[in-house]
């Protein structure tokens, strides 16, 4: 189905903190269209300042009372002037919202277990993707990592929705003390003998590449969703390339827009 562009109303804006925010948006046709790990492209203001829409992952699917869907919510970290347009938007706005983009998730059923690895603003995939895992009664962790504690959201959300938190910050104020890869490293050395386990990571680049290590140290399937800078979401700009290896074995770049943002670990090379 080609991706919609739609007036999106404004419904809520919460800010989470100085930088972090989720804006909710009146999408249903998006919303009902999207899958985990796709992303849409919104037009941060009305002119033309910024002139390129920007790209973030679906956070949530929003139902009305009758469980239909009736929009998409994004969770914003505020780093140039389209993020900060975003964290400035008020209830009652309309932005322009092009999606569902880009190639989802896919879904591990019992007794596979879903492992999801998220680095800061990289948590965003993942409550879709918990809430399309319960549907498939797959057993699902999360392994969240921040700077410190006042970088960690949702966990509430997540927790209540059957998700074992894993936490890490760098500076010791929650959970393990470090980086998110090193408890989730001592997670996959002591699982149980023969417990299948597919990796779902999000998050900076070097955090996907030690992720992409590690599934391949202990022998796990691995699914990483690439940020790469996005001119377009189309295809057309060619701004976004990664380099993957095709199924012989050769080096050749994709765009991340259209054969990502996810894609196999073993199938990225990294820089
Ligand atoms: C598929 C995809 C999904 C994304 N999902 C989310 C999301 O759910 N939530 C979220 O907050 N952000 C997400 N991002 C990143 C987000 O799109 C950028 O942060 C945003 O475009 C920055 O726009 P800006 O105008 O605020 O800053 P800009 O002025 O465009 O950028 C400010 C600085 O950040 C750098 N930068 C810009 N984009 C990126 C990027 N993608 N990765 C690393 N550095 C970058 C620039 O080089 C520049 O130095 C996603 C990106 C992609 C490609």
């Amino acid at each position: 189905m080609p991706p919609l562009d739609v007036p999106a109303l404004v419904l809520r804006n919460t800010h989470l903190s100085p930088d972090y925010n989720v804006l909710h948006f009146e999408a249903p046709a998006i919303a009902a269209a999207s899958l985990p790990g796709q992303f849409v492209m919104i037009r941060t203001a009305a002119g033309t300042d910024p002139l390129l829409r920007r790209p973030f992952s679906v956070f949530e699917i929003i139902r009305d009372t009758a469980g239909s869907p009736a929009g998409i919510s994004v969770l914003c970290k505020r780093i140039g002037p389209g993020t900060a347009r975003l964290y400035d938007a008020a209830a009652g706005d309309r932005l322009s919202v092009l999606g569902p983009l880009g190639r989802p998730f896919s879904l591990v059923s019992p007794p596979a277990e879903a492992w999801m690895v998220a680095g800061g603003v990289g948590l965003a995939p993942f409550a879709a993707l918990t809430e399309a895992l319960q549907g498939t009664g797959a057993r699902a962790r999360l392994f969240y990592g921040g700077r410190t504690r006042a970088d960690l959201f949702y966990l509430d959300w997540f927790a209540s929705r059957g998700v074992t938190l894993d936490l890490a910050t760098e500076d010791g104020s929650l959970g393990a003390h470090g980086r998110v890869t090193e408890p989730l490293d001592d997670a996959l050395r002591a699982r149980a003998p023969g417990l299948a386990v597919t990796l779902y990571a999000c998050g900076p680049e070097p955090m996907l590449k030690a992720v992409a290590g590690l599934a391949r140290t202990h022998g796990c399937p691995s699914q990483l969703s690439t940020e790469r800078v996005m001119g377009c979401g189309l295809g057309g700009c060619y701004s976004c390339v990664v380099r993957v290896r095709d199924a012989g074995g050769t080096p050749r770049f994709v765009r991340s827009c259209l054969n990502g943002p996810v894609f196999n670990g073993d199938d990225l090379v990294w820089e």
